[in-house]
């Protein structure tokens, strides 16, 4: 039995420590926020998550809360032809992706860490790490020590300062594009994500939620965010309804611009992500743009091996190691392509949107390429010259 510390009760960390401490360990979990709860836009649940929350025990809670969606399809907002349209069910016929409200998710995974004799320790910012023979100790911006602990677990988000003090070596971009985003009454296109785009210069979301919620979002260059406030709401409102005229039920439950949020990205790729005591899973270790929509699964796919690393490993650094080992390819594949992918879907590089637009209606016709491209919407793609992952 190990004491474990957990540092950030977002998806990786509430999943890590009720598997950990089902596991036996005598977990605590550091979170920074005061008060718990689900922070961002909704969540595209691909396959690859819906095994670990089936193995979890909450898929079924989760799905009745979401929206069951066959498809992704991208059109061009002039003309109105298809740019892609990738149904699930064509990779095999039980497969679909949910749309889920993050505060769906963040409820059964909060009751999981509940479940279990988990020391949850709000409003605990951790800012240092001290290694000593007894074992590692974390303290946080108050000062308060927490440990001493053999195994850290650094699930505190792309800006992760378990990260920062560990000196893991991490590249850091941020995209100077983002996303205005609004959670609303709605259906959206019943059993679609549905996007609108216009080269890579726009691009318009409709993620059908479930409980009669709909998630809408626009992309936006981060320095268009004040001129566009400064336009008013109405102006964006008639803007994104000429766009998208989807959009327009959505918009009419919006009155202020505060319901909007402005969200931008990052993608990190730690180069290192353990040593022998401390090892980052979810954001901390691998934050990438929600193009490919996988974040949030890729952090579940994460506690689950490195839970399943730890159960089989005689040392935290013997486990440390075999995760990695299971998690290079897969994580660094989905990484690679959502890296390379972004600039296609939001940026100023005209040529690539242009470039998109042709080349991408003609892969799916070779049916190699059909095949993998649906593996990797799933969630499910192991590496550049892998099948599907087992979780
Ligand atoms: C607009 C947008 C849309 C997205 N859509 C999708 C999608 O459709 N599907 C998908 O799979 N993913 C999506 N993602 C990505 C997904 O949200 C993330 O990959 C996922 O939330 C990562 O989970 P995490 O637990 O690693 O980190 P986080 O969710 O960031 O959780 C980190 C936790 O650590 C806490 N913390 C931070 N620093 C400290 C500290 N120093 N001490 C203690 N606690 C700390 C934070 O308060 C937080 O609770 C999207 C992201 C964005 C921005």
């Amino acid at each position: 039995m190990y004491r474990v510390g957990v540092v950030g009760f977002g998806v990786a960390g509430a999943a890590a420590a009720h598997l950990l401490a089902r596991d036996g360990h005598r977990v605590t979990l550091l979170e920074r926020a005061p008060v718990l709860g689900p922070v961002g836009a909704g969540i595209l649940l691909q396959c690859s998550g819906q095994v670990v929350l089936r193995h979890l025990g909450v898929l079924d809670r989760v799905l009745a809360r979401a929206a069951k969606l066959e498809e992704l399809h991208a059109r061009h907002a002039a003309g109105g032809g298809t740019l892609i349209r990738t149904r699930y069910p064509d990779y095999a016929p039980d497969s679909f992706a949910y749309g889920v409200h993050r505060g769906v998710l963040f409820n059964a995974l909060s009751d999981l860490v509940a479940a279990q004799p988990v020391d949850v320790r709000t409003g605990c910012e951790v800012a240092a790490r001290e290694d000593t023979p007894g074992g590692v100790t974390l303290t946080d911006t108050a000062g308060r020590r927490h440990g001493p602990f053999d195994l850290v677990v650094g699930a505190d988000g792309s800006r992760s300062r378990v990260r920062a003090v560990s000196r893991f070596p991490a590249s850091v971009l941020e995209y100077d594009h983002g996303t205005l985003w609004v959670n609303a009454p709605g259906a959206g296109v019943p059993g679609k994500l549905l996007q609108v785009v216009e080269r890579n210069r726009k691009l318009f979301g409709l993620l059908p939620l479930g409980d009669g919620l709909v998630s809408l979002y626009w992309g936006l260059p981060a320095r268009d965010l004040k001129p566009t406030v400064a336009r008013g709401l109405d102006a964006l409102k008639a803007e994104i309804v000429r766009f998208a005229p989807e959009a327009a039920p959505v918009l009419d439950f919006v009155h202020d611009f505060e319901q909007f949020l402005f969200t931008t990205y990052r993608h990190v790729h730690a180069r290192r992500y353990h040593d022998a005591r401390v090892v980052l899973i979810g954001d901390a270790a691998h934050a990438m743009s929600p193009h490919l929509g996988q974040g949030a699964n890729l952090a579940l796919v994460d506690a689950w091996r490195l839970a399943a690393a730890v159960r089989e490993s005689p040392t935290p650094a013997a486990a440390f190691r075999a995760f990695r080992r299971r998690q290079r390819g897969y994580v660094g594949y989905y990484a690679t392509v959502t890296w390379l992918l972004s600039p296609f879907f939001q940026s100023d590089w005209g040529i690539l949107g242009w470039g998109r637009d042709w080349a991408l209606p003609l892969l799916p016709r070779l049916p190699w390429v059909r095949r993998q491209m649906l593996m990797t919407v799933c969630g499910l793609k192991g590496g550049y010259l892998r099948g599907p992952i087992e979780v």
